[in-house]
């Protein structure tokens, strides 16, 4: 079956009581058991939950796994990923990251006796070298957030199979419809539905798919014994979001493509970060692991003062001034000082992301206004 029609049928099936093509909301807390362990499959809502077992169905389905978890919200995925880990065992991270990430593994993590180091993974033929004999797990982000990086996940796997470790891919930029991990060797993908999955801004939630049913039995244990689940209205928004999963998708690619070739060609500008340019140092990984480019970009400005980068973001009248991505309207934002801002100065600036750096979540609205939005804004400049 192809993404599109996985979208809009996996996981759900009309309710057998009454017909409703949509999976009901459960709204309940527990279930009414006929004698003591006598019940239909559901004890307690936070152990399961129907309307979330018909979203785990569908996500796990779209990222070709065989279970999905769904937790309260992204990190609390990756807080679970943590919990497959004891101390003493190093994770081996890539320097570009999500910096609400960072944070969990640094500030959270580390002081309980996991061991983290960063590193730029775009060479990742070299990735066995930094491998050390406790590393138990590569956690890679791809494209990288906010510079768009690209790393070749099919690389990364086949040189570290032969070492007991997990990959995990935080594929939250690509969404399922552009990237799918586990088909390229990973052997765990991490998604913050909060952004193109769920697609709407009205969720905060995130999931783990895996292939394996081991590490999907210890997740689903993390998922009751440490009880970050999400409630079912939410799961039933995300239900519906995923219907239209792949016209969206389809619609970023092309206006994120609009708006990347724009900027390129504008004289304010001074570069671009975007893998669909043939330039871009990750191009030809993105166009084997990607099935296009996605709608996020960031660029910087000629004029390197911070204050002409605060201006145009002050000066967007469509793009709105807001942290997250992935939603149906386009967003601008200073990663310096929002989604990165918890990692430190000197560190953000050796990876590259200097604090003139904007970063944009191209939408679904009309190209061309998107485009005349930026345009006036940059006009501002001069
Ligand atoms: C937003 C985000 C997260 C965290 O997800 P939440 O749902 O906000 O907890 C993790 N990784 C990436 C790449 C993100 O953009």
């Amino acid at each position: 079956m192809h993404f599109g029609t996985k979208a809009v049928h996996a996981g759900v099936e009309p309710d057998p009581s009454t017909g409703a093509i949509m999976t009901p909301i459960f709204q309940t807390s527990t279930y009414v058991q006929a004698a003591p362990g006598d019940h239909k499959g559901y004890e307690y809502a936070r152990t399961q939950n129907p309307t979330r077992s018909a979203l785990e169905k569908a996500l796990a389905t779209l990222e070709n796994g065989s279970h999905a978890t769904c937790f309260g919200s992204g990190l609390a995925a990756a807080d679970a990923l943590m919990k497959l880990l004891k101390p003493g065992d190093e994770v081996l991270a890539t320097n570009d990251m999500y910096g609400g990430t960072y944070r969990l593994f640094t500030q959270v993590f580390a002081p309980m006796g996991i061991r983290f180091r960063f590193i730029d993974m775009q060479q990742a033929e070299s990735i066995a070298e930094h491998l050390g004999p406790q590393t138990r797990m590569v956690w890679i982000e791809t494209p990288t957030n906010p510079l768009l990086r690209i790393i070749d996940i099919r690389t990364v796997a086949a040189e570290t199979r032969s070492h007991d470790l997990y990959v995990v891919v935080d594929n939250t930029f690509a969404s399922p419809y552009l990237q799918n991990p586990l088909d390229l060797g990973a052997d765990i993908v991490l998604h913050s539905i909060t952004k193109y999955i769920g697609g709407h801004s009205d969720v905060v939630m995130g999931c783990v798919v895996v292939k394996d049913a081991a590490i999907d039995a210890r997740l689903k244990f993390l998922q009751n014994a440490c009880g970050a689940v999400p409630g079912p209205q939410d799961c039933f928004l995300v239900l519906r979001g995923l219907k239209t999963l792949h016209l969206r998708m389809r619609a970023h690619c092309e206006n994120g493509a609009r708006v990347a070739r724009f900027l390129q060609g504008h004289p304010a500008v001074a570069k671009v970060h975007w893998p669909g340019f043939a330039n871009h140092a990750g191009h030809v990984v993105a166009r084997n692991q990607m099935r296009d480019f996605g709608g996020m970009l960031s660029f910087t400005l000629k004029d390197d003062r911070m204050e002409a980068a605060l201006q145009v973001m002050r000066s967007t009248r469509l793009f709105a001034l807001a942290e997250s991505l992935g939603g149906v309207e386009s967003l601008i934002s200073h990663p310096a000082s929002m989604t990165h801002a918890s990692i430190p100065k000197a560190e953000r600036e050796a990876s590259g992301l200097s604090d003139t750096l904007i970063r944009l979540s191209v939408g679904v609205e009309d190209a061309e206004d998107l485009v005349a939005d930026l345009a006036q804004a940059l006009e501002a400049l001069s």
